[in-house]
């Protein structure tokens, strides 16, 4: 072990589970790529006001969460410690909401960084997929992307989640709502710091975890008694879209989110396999964030999935996912001129595509077969003096034991044939 540890509330990646994580990350981004999304990748940090604006002055994320910092040149920064907001930022940088072609889709995968209680599936460091639709108010898009983190999840062999679906209103019926609720919080026996809150931001008060304040939130009003007519005609259209695409879902009235931005649609899916930490993925629409950071008006919505959490539910599960071995060959060589030899042969299978490795560090068969075992290669590929003698390579199928001499030119049509 190094003097040094990974600091507290992170955790490295290793083999063989590094392998799952990278599995999921495809799987969630395939499905984005399979429905015109492009990739985007922003920086890991932003100025600090992007977040303070974006995602809220009263949430917890900016409040108590962020990793802030001052360069050397004075510049007040933040690591991200969520997507959206950069990914906008970007979008409209780049001028992309003005090149006609609306909605601008776009997906990203990467670490996001949070200063929060370090516990069993919350981390300071972890890392999201997520996909966003930006400039378009259209309920099919709504439920494209919720159809889609199903499918990721689906895909991945995911049975025991739930997708918890409602709807925030929008600047016409939500502040109407808004009173509503701040005159009945403002009437319970709440600690001071979530009175203030109350006073700020009153919906954040229905994500309250602590049971003492879920109790008192029983007979909250709720939003769907106050959502306006289109908000509630759109709302309907995203319910019907994603019903008929056969996505089973749970009307949740009470559920928001820990960003400030959501309007409308706001979704959560939960597996209860995880205990507290039970998020795996969100998303809703924002409909007025563009404008909160000095953009026009955009009506977007989006979704970030956790890997992490994704990961531990897959365990939870007992999936496991099929990956393909890493390896296809293993060169074992013993011998330096047998060395030499297969060396050279394990770069001609590599640019031929095959993925191949060998047995370094000059151990003998035993050890080296150990090695090829281990890999899970499909081929092992064996050279001693006495083969260098006879001008052939012993190759030898892992799978049905059987193994004969190939000469060293017809070496990679034999392994070819093998793998087919
Ligand atoms: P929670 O309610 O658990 O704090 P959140 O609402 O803060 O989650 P989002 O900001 O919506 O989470 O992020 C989307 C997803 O990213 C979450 O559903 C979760 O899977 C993952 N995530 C968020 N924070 C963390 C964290 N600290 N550690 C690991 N995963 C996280
Ligand atoms: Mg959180």
């Amino acid at each position: 072990m190094s003097t040094f540890q990974a600091p507290k509330g992170t955790y490295d990646l290793i083999p063989p589970r590094s392998a799952v994580f990278l599995a999921v990350r495809d799987a969630i981004s395939a499905q984005a790529r399979s429905a015109g999304y492009g990739y985007v990748e922003t920086p890991g940090f932003e100025d600090v006001n992007l977040f303070a604006r974006g995602v809220g002055e009263s949430t917890d994320i900016v409040t108590k969460e962020m990793y802030t910092l001052t360069t050397k040149g004075g510049d007040q920064l933040a690591l991200r410690p969520e997507g959206t907001a950069s990914v906008l930022r970007a979008a409209l940088q780049a001028n992309l909401h003005k090149q006609g072609n609306l909605p601008v889709k776009l997906w990203y995968s990467g670490s996001y960084y949070r200063y929060e209680r370090a516990q069993a599936g919350r981390y300071r460091h972890f890392s999201q997929v997520g996909a966003e639709a930006i400039g378009a108010e259209d309920p099919a898009l709504d439920a494209e992307l919720i159809i889609l983190a199903d499918q990721a999840y689906r895909s991945l062999g995911l049975r025991q989640y739930r997708i918890l679906l409602n709807s925030l209103g929008d600047k016409e019926c939500r502040p109407v709502y808004r009173e509503a609720l701040q005159t009945f919080l403002r009437g319970l026996d709440l600690d001071e710091e979530t009175l203030r809150r109350a006073e700020i931001n009153p919906l954040r008060v229905l994500d309250d975890k602590r049971p003492d304040v879920r109790k008192q939130l029983v007979d909250a009003p709720l939003l769907r008694d106050y959502l306006c007519d289109a908000c509630k005609a759109y709302h309907e259209e995203v319910r019907a879209l994603i019903t008929a695409a056969g996505v089973v879902f749970e009307d949740d009235l009470k559920l928001v989110r820990g960003l400030d931005y959501y309007t409308r649609t706001t979704f959560e899916f939960v597996h209860d396999g995880l205990g507290a930490q039970s998020a795996v993925g969100g998303g809703g629409r924002y409909d007025g964030l563009s404008e909160m950071i000095g953009g026009p008006a955009l009506p977007s919505v989006g979704w970030a999935l956790g890997v992490d959490r994704t990961v531990l539910a897959l365990e939870a599960e007992g999936v496991e996912l099929d990956l393909p071995a890493a390896t296809s060959v293993f060169a074992v060589a013993i011998g330096e001129e047998a060395r030499r030899l297969l060396f050279g042969k394990v770069t001609e299978l590599r640019r031929a595509g095959i993925a191949t490795d060998f047995s370094f560090g000059g151990k003998g068969l035993k050890g080296s077969m150990k090695d090829a075992n281990r890999s899970g290669a499909r081929i092992a590929l064996v050279a001693g003096e006495r083969d260098l003698a006879e001008g052939v390579i012993q190759v030898k199928d892992m799978e049905s034991g059987e193994q004969r001499p190939v000469a060293p030119d017809a070496l990679l049509d034999a392994v070819r044939a093998i793998l087919g």
